[in-house]
């Protein structure tokens, strides 16, 4: 790891102790493809106005985008291929796939599921492609529409029945459904929970990020350093790298990975730079990170209720059902502590009764 416990921009009067970071990302959010077919009010691109967007769309070249899986294929990283476009659209997005999976990545991507055709839901199970998550945010055609601008409730659900039925009892993908609680659909979380969980595998329900924060998170009152500075790599369509993902429009622009690589901007000086200014507390040097509580998204309690693995962190609960644990593992897990076994879970619950 290169040393900037000496630059210019360190103040040695805090005696900076460099945190260790990775050669390589253990996670990359990828933007294959900036394309979509919604335009989700709550989304950070698509939700703005039409010249905002244009500056943003575009299609990652294939041969850039296979040199990147090159470097990273060493570090068997997850792949996320879309942060703001809808993975489906990706053109040939079985080759993208299939450039990943043959360089031994794990491929997990939250789709709204509308194009998940019959064909491409055979392809996914007979690739291994490993999670897929169907965002449908509610359990009524009102509720999808306020929160996602279609009606088509019904269209989504008979794509996630399409993926499990093909699936099967394979172990992969893990399949589930998500909602990111906001005012438009709190209503309706619990009939989502009841409507969803014990059905795929895992219900995830999350908070909607606002003006710069998560404003339904019970943030602690120690500020630390935000993990996915160490753990995520977001990279937009042209190559650009930011320092999160919620970063839409590239202002926290670090380096160009089709440019340097990607090991060079993960541990170049403008990534370190904002690494330290975490951890030395100077939160006001880091404007896009300055209000944020996303930082504490990576504290977990983990409950057994009514036939489900329960895991809570203060932005998201995860309802998961217990015989389909075992494909929550490796690269999935993405910062979060293995979850005991389904057999673990069965003694412990014999043993209370
Ligand atoms: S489906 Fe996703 S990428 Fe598309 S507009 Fe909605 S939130 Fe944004
Ligand atoms: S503190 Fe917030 S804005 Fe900054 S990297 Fe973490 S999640 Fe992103």
């Amino acid at each position: 790891m290169k040393d900037y416990s000496n630059a210019t921009w360190v103040d040695p009067s805090l005696g900076w102790k460099p945190r260790a970071v990775s050669e390589l990302p253990e996670r990359m959010l990828v933007d294959f493809a900036t394309k979509c077919n919604l335009r989700c009010p709550m989304c950070p691109v698509w939700g703005s106005d039409d010249n905002a967007i244009e500056s943003v769309k575009g299609v990652m070249p294939v041969d850039a985008a296979r040199r990147m899986l090159d470097e990273i294929m060493a570090a068997t990283p997850l792949v996320q291929p879309s942060m703001y476009g809808e993975p489906l659209l990706i053109p040939d997005l079985k080759g993208r796939i299939v450039d990943m999976k043959s360089r031994g990545i794990t491929v997990a991507m939250n789709t709204n599921g509308l194009t998940l055709t019959d064909e491409l839901a055979n392809f996914f199970v007979d690739v291994g492609v490993d999670s897929v998550f169907f965002s449908l945010e509610g359990v009524t055609r009102e509720t999808l529409n306020t929160i996602r601008g279609i009606n088509k409730i019904e269209k989504i659900e008979s794509a996630i029945f399409r993926l499990m039925r093909v699936r099967g009892d394979k172990e992969l993908p893990r399949i589930g459904v998500t909602m990111v609680k906001q005012d438009g659909n709190a209503h309706e979380e619990e009939a989502f929970v009841a409507r969803w969980a014990g059905i795929v595998d895992c219900v995830r329900i999350g908070l909607i990020f606002e003006n710069g924060t998560y404003p339904g998170m019970v943030t602690p009152e120690k500020r630390l350093p935000c993990p996915a500075l160490y753990q995520t790599m977001p990279v937009h369509n042209d190559g650009t790298v930011t320092i999160c993902c919620l970063d839409g429009f590239k202002a926290t622009n670090v380096g160009n990975i089709f440019k340097d690589g990607v090991n060079a901007v993960w541990q170049g000086e403008a990534f370190a730079k904002v690494r330290y200014y975490h951890e030395t507390g100077q939160w006001d040097e880091v404007p896009f990170c300055k209000s944020c509580n996303g930082w504490a998204q990576h504290e977990f309690e983990d409950e057994i209720r009514d036939g489900l693995f329960i895991r809570r962190s203060p932005q998201f609960v995860y309802y998961n059902r217990i015989d389909r644990l075992n494909n929550w593992t490796g690269k999935l897990l993405g910062g979060h502590p293995e979850p005991p076994t389904t057999e673990q879970i069965r003694t412990t619950v014999a043993a209370a009764e």
